[in-house]
C-alpha cells in the first residue's frame, strides 16, 4: 500500500480523496493555486504545495508542475478526482513513466473511451447495445445530409471529443443539418481543438442511465448498479438518484452484467461510468468514462462501499473487497449539485461565503469544501457542494432532502439551492416520472411565471 497521495484537483474531491486516504492510514498531499491559499483541502491534507498561478492551465492542469510537487513531497501515487487531468491519457503515461502510479485505469483504456467513435465501436465490440448512427466520423455536410436520411430525422451531431455537453446539436430536420452540423463542429474545434464529430439518431424521450462497473486490471470486474441522472440542463446534471426510479431489478441484472462483462474483457482497472440513454425499455451506450463521477455518493450511498478506498486499494496491486454476490442495494440515495450560480440564468457567482451551515442528522452527506468567511475564486467551476441523502425507500430520501435543504445555509453568494426547493415542490419529482428534457422545460415555464 502506498505511504503518500497526491491528489491533482481541488474542492469537494480532494476533500473527498483526503477523507479516504486518512481512514487508510496514507499521508495526502494536497496542490493548489496561489487563488486556493486559503481553500479547504489545503487545510485538511497533510501536505500541501503551490503549484502555479490561478488559471487552471498553470496548476491544476499543468503536468511538470504536478510531477515536480510529486517529487519534491515523496508522493507515490496521484488521485486526480475528476475534471482536469482525469482522463488525460498523456498525463497517465508521463505519470508512469517517472516510476509513480496513477489511481485510475490505462493511459490506453483512458484514450479508447476519450474518442467517442472509438469508444462506441469497442463497446459494440463488446456485447453493448448503442444508439443507432453514423459509421465513424462524418467528414461532410453531404455524407451528414445521407446519415441522416438514413437513420431518420431528428438527429443529433456530436463531437468526437466531446465532454461536458459540449458540441452537441440537434438537427430536427433535414433542413436543420446545415446549421447543426457546422455548429457542432465549429463548437468541438474551439472547445477540443478537434472538429470531428459523428451522428446518432437523437432519442426524445428518454432517461439518462449510467451503470457504475469496477475493474480490478486483471480480468475481474463488477457492476454497481445504476444512476438516473436525467434532470439536466444544458446536458449538465444537476440531480441524481439511485436506484432508478424506473429500472426493474431484472433489467439492472441483464445490463449490469453485459457492464462488467464488457470491462472485465478489456482488463479495466478502477471505477469507470458506462453511460446510456433509456427509452421504452432499451439501454443505448452514449460513453463512458473513466473516472469517478461527481455521483458517485449516491452508489457509494445504496451499496454501503467506499469507492476511492477501492481506487486507491486496486491501484496498489491489492484485490477488489468486494465480490459482486456482496453488493446487495440498500435504501435509495439522491443527490443534488449545489453551484454558486444566480438563478434564473445560472450566472456564476464567486465572493465570499459571510455564512455556512452544513446539515445533518441521519442518512445526510455533505460534500463540501466551503466554510465560513471563504472565498471563492472564479476560475474554476461553480460547484461548490453535494448533499446527499439516503433512506430506506425514494419517498423517504424525498423527504429526508427537504429537510436537509431547510438546514442548509451558504450566504454571501447566489446559489442553486433555491432550484430544489422548488423543485421538491413539483408532483412528477415525486413520482419520478422524468426524462432528459423535463428540467429545461420545467425551467423554461417558471422562467415565463417569473
Ligand atoms: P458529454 O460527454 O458532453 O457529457 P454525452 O454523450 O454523455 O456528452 O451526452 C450528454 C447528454 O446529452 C446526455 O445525457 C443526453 O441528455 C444528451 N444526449 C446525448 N446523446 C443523445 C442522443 N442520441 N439523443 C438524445 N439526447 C442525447
Amino acid at each position: 500500500m502506498f505511504d503518500k497521495i497526491l491528489i491533482a484537483n481541488r474542492g469537494e474531491i480532494a476533500l473527498r480523496v483526503i477523507r479516504a486516504c486518512r481512514e487508510m492510514g496514507i499521508a495526502s498531499v494536497a496542490v493548489h493555486s496561489t487563488a486556493d491559499s486559503d481553500a479547504m483541502h489545503v487545510r485538511m491534507a497533510d501536505e500541501t504545495i503551490c503549484i502555479g498561478p490561478p488559471p487552471s492551465i498553470n496548476s491544476y492542469l499543468s503536468i511538470p508542475a504536478i510531477i515536480s510537487a510529486c517529487e519534491v513531497t515523496g508522493a507515490q501515487a496521484i488521485h486526480p478526482g475528476y475534471g482536469f487531468l482525469s482522463e488525460n491519457a498523456r498525463f497517465v503515461q508521463i505519470v508512469e513513466d517517472h516510476g509513480l502510479t496513477f489511481i485510475g485505469p490505462t493511459a490506453e483504456h483512458i484514450r479508447t473511451m476519450g474518442d467517442k467513435i472509438t469508444a462506441k465501436d469497442t463497446m459494440k465490440a463488446l456485447g453493448v447495445p448503442c444508439v443507432p448512427g453514423s459509421e465513424g466520423g462524418v467528414p461532410d455536410l453531404d455524407t451528414a445530409r445521407t446519415v441522416g436520411e438514413e437513420i431518420g430525422y431528428p438527429v443529433i451531431v456530436k463531437a468526437t471529443a466531446g465532454g461536458g455537453g459540449r458540441g452537441m446539436k440537434v438537427a430536427l430536420d433535414a433542413t436543420g443539418m446545415e446549421h447543426a452540423f457546422h455548429t457542432a463542429r465549429s463548437e468541438s474545434k474551439a472547445a477540443f481543438g478537434n472538429d470531428e464529430v459523428y451522428i446518432e439518431k437523437y432519442l426524445t424521450t428518454p432517461r439518462h442511465i449510467e451503470i457504475q462497473v469496477f475493474g480490478d486490471g486483471k480480468g475481474g470486474a463488477v457492476h454497481l448498479g445504476e444512476r438516473d441522472c436525467s434532470l439536466q440542463r444544458r446536458h449538465q446534471k444537476v440531480f441524481e438518484e439511485a436506484p432508478g426510479p424506473c429500472i426493474t431489478a431484472e433489467e439492472r441484472a441483464r445490463i449490469g452484467k453485459t457492464c462488467a462483462d464488457a470491462v472485465a474483457a478489456i482488463n479495466y482497472t478502477g471505477a469507470g461510468t458506462i453511460e446510456f440513454l433509456y427509452e421504452n425499455g432499451d439501454f443505448y451506450f452514449i460513453e463512458m468514462n473513466t473516472r469517478l463521477q461527481v455521483e458517485h455518493p449516491v452508489t457509494e450511498g445504496i451499496f454501503g462501499v467506499d469507492l476511492v478506498r477501492e481506487q486507491i486499494r486496486v491501484a496498489s496491486g491489492l484485490p477488489m473487497s468486494f465480490s459482486q454476490d456482496d453488493l446487495k442495494i440498500n435504501g435509495h440515495a439522491i443527490e443534488v449539485r449545489i453551484n454558486a450560480e444566480k438563478l434564473p440564468n445560472f450566472a456564476p457567482s464567486p465572493g465570499r461565503i459571510t455564512q455556512y451551515h452544513a446539515p445533518g442528522g441521519l442518512g445526510v452527506r455533505m460534500d463540501s469544501a466551503l466554510y465560513d468567511g471563504y472565498r471563492i475564486p472564479p476560475y474554476y467551476d461553480s460547484l461548490i457542494g453535494k448533499l446527499i441523502v439516503h433512506g430506506r425507500d425514494r419517498p423517504e430520501a424525498l423527504a429526508r432532502l427537504n429537510r436537509a435543504l431547510g438546514e442548509l445555509i451558504v450566504d454571501g453568494v447566489d446559489t442553486t439551492i433555491p432550484l430544489f426547493h422548488a423543485l421538491l415542490q413539483d408532483p412528477d419529482i415525486h413520482a419520478g416520472t422524468y426524462n432528459i428534457h423535463w428540467l429545461e422545460k420545467w425551467l423554461e415555464q417558471a422562467l415565463q411565471q417569473g
